[in-house]
């Protein structure tokens, strides 16, 4: 009974140290806004608001409706026009959508106007004559953070979510923006919580001799399971990293063996999605491939499209550099070719990095040693294929698609982490608690071992927020799509 109302005590005067995101904290009260919709033509474009005069701003320009008498999360039609001149600038649909129950905590206003530039930006320049001010580069998310309505890590799932390349990225963060990796890290700080409770409660109370004395053998245990557990995140974070950032795919082989032919098979179908929008860069469609929603990153192999030999051209060397930063090598042969010296060289670089190997041009006369290339794949999948007939295709993004999902992401309730900054925190914490075991290993006196264990939890604390500092916070908050 002690031991808990202490502890209780203890928590509640940590927590309260250091939790900046306690609702005290909020943000001071002018009215920001943006255009929310990608700039370009669209169908509708959005103008958005948010803070205290958010419905007031608007409705000075917004003829159809008194917006300051309408219920909240209602949608409204009118006109937008300008007080000054009368002009009849767009007609919109105006959604009004009142504090709290919003994406900012604040009262939020959305002007749904046509898609063409000029009018969406008159419509931006309005309601800043009106007196809201534009918003930075992810300010309305940062003001959701502020005012406590999403955590840190779920306002970078916010940010994933838009730049998103594939399904599964995207379902990484959304996962993400649920809570669900704040709950599991706001555990694992509970737990080293009680640990520094336990120890501040001896020193500072050594008179309770009913308060259970923490010892060397108890706080090793408890640091262990926290260890574990963000072991077992880290051991996962590397397949978030990759649903996030892509597979990095090297495509080799010799001259004119398919190379160009099998990055267009690939690129196909994205092509075909893309082509007809105005603006898309033609990087964005050749760096990366949608396979099974598998995102792979197919690797600049100094020119890929071009048709010389990349060893040749490029060294040995550097061949071997680019094969050892490339998650996943695809090794083409020409099916109507003897096996080269190159050929059996690349053979001894990939040794055991991942990679297929493709046999092409399947069409034409068998001229390869299909005995050779098992014994020197050494059990690595073996790929047929026939670019000029569109075979073999289906087999190779199976290929792909087992090669990392086999047993090891097929849980989709596992919580993947895939944020750069949450990895090197999480590392950190593990350092920090590691430091605690070796001291605790060496016996020093737990008050000081606690310091360690503090600093793990700080580091946890960075990646909801609890902790992160102003400027970390600014910088995270400045990467963001302006209007979001
Ligand atoms: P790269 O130099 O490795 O990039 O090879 P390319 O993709 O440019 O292909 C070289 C030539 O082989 C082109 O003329 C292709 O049309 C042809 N080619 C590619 N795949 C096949 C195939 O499966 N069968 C046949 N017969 N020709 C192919």
């Amino acid at each position: 009974m002690w031991i808990s109302l202490f502890f209780f005590l203890f928590v509640i005067r940590l927590t309260i140290e250091t939790d900046r995101n306690g609702g005290a904290d909020c943000v001071e009260g002018d009215t920001i806004a943006a255009i929310s919709t990608p700039i370009g033509e669209g169908a509708i474009s959005i103008v958005r608001l948010s803070g205290d005069k958010a419905i007031d701003i608007a409705n000075r320009i917004f003829k159809g409706k008194d917006l300051t008498k309408v219920p909240s999360h209602t949608l409204h039609y009118g006109k937008i026009v300008d007080p000054d001149t009368d002009e009849v600038i767009d007609e919109v649909i105006v959604s009004v959508m009142r504090a709290p129950k919003t994406f900012t905590v604040e009262d939020v206003v959305e002007i749904n106007g046509h898609g063409g530039m000029i009018a969406v930006k008159r419509l931006l320049q309005l309601v800043l004559d009106q007196g809201a001010r534009l918003a930075e580069p992810g300010e309305f998310t940062k003001r959701a953070f502020l005012n406590g309505r999403i955590d840190l890590s779920q306002a970078e799932a916010v940010m994933d979510i838009i730049s998103s390349q594939t399904e599964q990225a995207m379902k990484v963060a959304l996962n993400q923006l649920e809570g669900r990796l704040s709950k599991l890290i706001r555990n694992l700080r509970q737990n080293l919580l009680e640990i520094i409770a336990h120890v501040e409660v001896n020193i500072d109370y050594p008179e309770y001799d009913d308060v259970e004395e923490m010892t060397h053998h108890m706080m090793e245990e408890k640091t262990d399971v926290v260890l574990e557990e963000i072991d077992r995140l880290l051991s996962v974070a590397e397949q978030g990293k990759i649903f996030r950032e892509g597979i990095k795919t090297a495509i080799i082989g010799r001259p004119n063996v398919g190379k160009s032919s099998l990055l267009n098979a690939l690129v196909q179908e994205e092509r075909a999605i893309v082509t007809d929008i105005a603006g898309t860069t033609r990087d964005v469609i050749e760096e990366y491939v949608n396979v099974r929603g598998i995102p792979l990153r197919l690797m600049d192999t100094a020119g890929i499209r071009e048709t010389d030999d990349i060893v040749e051209r490029i060294g040995v060397e550097k061949s071997r550099q680019i094969l050892e930063s490339a998650d996943l090598t695809l090794f083409m042969l020409n099916n109507n070719e003897p096996l080269t010296d190159d050929d059996r060289m690349i053979f001894s670089m990939l040794d055991d990095m991942p990679y297929i190997v493709i046999i092409n041009k399947t069409d034409l006369e068998n001229e390869l040693d299909l005995k050779e290339v098992e014994k020197l794949a050494d059990g690595k999948k073996i790929i047929s294929m026939s670019l000029k007939h569109q075979e073999g295709i289906e087999a190779l993004e199976e290929a792909i698609k087992d090669l990392f999902f086999e047993n090891k992401l097929v849980d989709r309730d596992e919580i993947y982490i895939s944020n750069v900054r949450h990895i090197d925190l999480l590392k950190k914490a593990k350092r920090a608690l590691l430091d605690a075991k070796d001291a605790l290993t060496m016996q020093v006196p737990l008050d000081i071992v606690q310091i360690d264990v503090r600093r793990a939890w700080e580091y946890l604390g960075e990646i909801v927020g609890d902790t992160a500092s102003e400027s970390i916070i600014d910088q995270l908050f400045s990467q963001f799509c302006l209007g979001k």
